[in-house]
């Protein structure tokens, strides 16, 4: 399968990580559009969140513990998670993800 995101979680392709769990990895998204832009990847292959919700709910629960901690190293305070999911919603890589985006990077 020709998924860029199950290369950077396998090591084939290159990427700035910020961290790691046991099911998912943080890197920085490639073209951040915010001061803080992470990408938290489960390391498993699911096209979207609904449908890694249905199929691995533990998984999902790292994903978002890793994101939260990915906020607390990179942020000072407020931050969004963002899943987007489907075409209409703006997804363009069609491997579930979180967008941890925040405007207060800590120093
Ligand atoms: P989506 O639009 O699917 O919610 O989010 C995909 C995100 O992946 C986008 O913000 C995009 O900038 C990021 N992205 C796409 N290709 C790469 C890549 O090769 N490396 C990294 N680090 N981020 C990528
Ligand atoms: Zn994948």
């Amino acid at each position: 399968m020709d998924c860029i995101f199950c290369k950077i979680t396998k090591g084939e392709l290159p990427a700035t990580f910020v961290a790691e769990s046991e099911h998912a990895v943080a890197f920085n998204d490639i073209s951040p559009r915010q001061p803080v832009h992470v990408l938290v990847v489960p390391r498993v292959h699911y096209t979207d969140v609904a449908e890694l919700a249905v199929a691995n709910p533990e998984v999902l629960a790292d994903v978002i513990q890793l994101g939260v901690r990915v906020a607390e190293l990179t942020s000072t305070s407020s931050f969004r998670l963002q899943f987007n999911t489907g075409l209409e919603a703006g997804q363009t890589v069609f491997h579930a993800h979180a967008h941890i985006t925040s405007t207060t990077p800590r120093a």
